[in-house]
């Protein structure tokens, strides 16, 4: 008989959250540490959402979305989560680039990018620093109109293999193209620059246990396996959601799903204005990823050959063929043992940017086929590397954007959430339907791991305010 997860729910909650990504987990502690009642329901089995992992026979344990993030996840962990967490953050030391257009090895800040334009690329000294300034007094309030091409181009006009250093990394971190506005480009770039690529020491298993543990002191109610239907709307507000097939009540209700499916389909149209449902309905999503999990057998081991590899084979960067089933650029992320500090186990995930609809509709025999030719290309490719690693790996599975959309239940599989206009609907969301919120990842900035405990934080503040007026409301009645 199926477990049922909903048993001894209380009878009302202040706030119900729907996920547990990273912003829907930091939005519910947020508030639950506030003294607010917080119903947290994840629909997988874990929780986590993209910031995941998966166990394999033979000891191996491989990370998904750990691979690197700005140094203000360390602030913000100490913030809103523990001085545990924020600990156990440590710097990558070698972010290494290989393609035809050059080779070099990086700590990926601005005084190591700096040099390296000027040394290397012999771009004058205060084009370089023109740029880093511009880059970094960008914001959401900027001229949104100008793209990241734009933005190269005024700076290093015609130099491609410069705009493959600075756009290749963050495309992989985003999912953004030189046609996305600039700003896009311009903070996320700046908050790596600021010091440099970040992880998570420990591995993502110990990052979603201590942040569970924490749910729990602040006496979030988690479920897991509990899948959201609906969000019910009464008198225009937001008071509750159908989850499993039963009605669960608060008073406002966060949305941590993907934004196109939280307002298109969690919400009956009649509640939504025609306008508001025909932007939404506009949002782009982003691409998606596929990915490679090698494991060593016991007792192997790999010299250091860096923490991150951008490799790619193409003459030049191309935001299309980053994300094409031929596959010509991959980013190798390389876990030693002192990942997991206790551990004496290798692993190597190999992840590039990819279209849904190149997977999507493959049939089981084509699906299976094309992601064996994933496998085998990536291992060739890491050969040139790691000579005789094929002979180390004694585990190696692929995952695809049909993968990523399964368990974390993201239209098409998307990585990163949504385009830029995505932010403003996310946004928009509560004037629609009031006591209704989203946060989650959308508008390319308030992505990954940092921008999406970043927006947790900001809805999980704006939430709050609402339970405020709601109150006063009640009470003057
Ligand atoms: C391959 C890959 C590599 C990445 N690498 C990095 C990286 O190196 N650095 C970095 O910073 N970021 C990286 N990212 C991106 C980062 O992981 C995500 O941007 C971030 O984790 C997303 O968090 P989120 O809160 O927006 O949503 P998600 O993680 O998508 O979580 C949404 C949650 O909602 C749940 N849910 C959905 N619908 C329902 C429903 N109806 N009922 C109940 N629950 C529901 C889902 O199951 C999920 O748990 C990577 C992502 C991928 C896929």
């Amino acid at each position: 008989m199926a477990v049922d997860r909903l048993q001894e729910l209380a009878n009302h909650y202040d706030v119900i959250v729907i996920g547990s990504g990273l912003a829907g987990m930091t939005a519910a502690n947020y508030l639950g540490k506030n003294g607010r009642k917080v119903l947290l329901l994840e629909q997988h089995y874990n929780f986590g959402g993209m910031a995941t992992w998966f166990n394999r026979k033979g000891g191996h344990i491989f990370d998904i979305s750990l691979h690197g993030f700005p140094v203000g996840m360390i602030k913000s962990c100490r913030k809103y989560w523990s001085k545990e967490i924020a600990d156990s953050i440590v710097q990558l030391k070698s972010i290494r680039f290989d393609n035809p257009q050059f080779t070099l090895e990086t700590t990926f800040d601005r005084a190591d990018f700096t040099n390296i334009l000027i040394e290397k690329f012999g771009i004058k000294g205060e084009t370089v620093e023109a740029f880093f300034d511009t880059a970094r007094g960008m914001d959401f309030y900027d001229d949104q109109t100008m793209t990241t091409r734009e933005l190269f181009e005024k700076f290093f006009p015609g130099r491609t293999d410069v705009w493959r250093l600075l756009m290749e990394p963050i495309a992989y971190a985003n999912g953004s193209t030189l046609d996305d506005p600039a700003i896009t480009y311009g903070i996320v770039f700046s908050n790596f620059m600021s010091k440099g690529v970040f992880i998570f020491r420990g591995g993502t298993d110990l990052l979603i246990r201590l942040m569970k543990k924490e749910l729990a002191r602040n006496g979030v109610d988690l479920r897991r396996q509990s899948l959201v239907e609906k969000v019910i709307v009464e008198n225009r507000k937001a008071v509750g959601v159908s989850v499993n097939g039963k009605e669960i009540r608060g008073n406002a209700v966060l949305s941590n799903a993907n934004l196109k499916k939280t307002v298109i389909d969690f919400v009956d149209k009649e509640h939504l204005s025609a306008n508001f449902l025909a932007q939404a309905r506009d949002v782009r999503l982003n691409n998606s990823s596929a990915q490679v999990y090698m494991g060593l057998k016991k007792g192997e081991a790999i010299p250091f050959i860096g923490d991150l590899l951008f490799t790619s084979v193409r003459e030049d960067f191309n935001s299309e063929a980053l994300l094409s089933k031929n596959i010509t650029s991959r980013t190798f992320s390389m876990y030693y043992p002192s990942i997991r500090p206790g551990s004496d186990r290798y692993a190597i995930v190999s992840s590039t940017n990819a279209n849904y609809d190149d997977w999507a509709n493959l049939s089981d025999e084509e699906y299976k086929r094309n992601k064996q030719h994933l496998i085998d290309d990536t291992i060739h490719a890491l050969e040139k590397y790691l000579p005789g690693i094929r002979g180390k790996i004694d585990h190696v599975e692929a995952s695809t954007p049909r993968t990523f959309e399964f368990y974390t239940h993201q239209v098409m599989g998307a990585t990163f959430g949504t385009k830029f206009e995505g932010l403003q609907v996310s946004m928009d969301l509560p004037k629609q339907v009031p006591g209704l919120f989203h946060a989650g990842s959308v508008g390319i900035i308030m992505s990954g791991w940092l921008g999406a405990i970043n927006y947790g934080v900001i809805v999980a503040n704006e939430v709050d305010s609402y339970l405020h007026s709601e109150s006063k409301e009640t009470i003057s009645r």
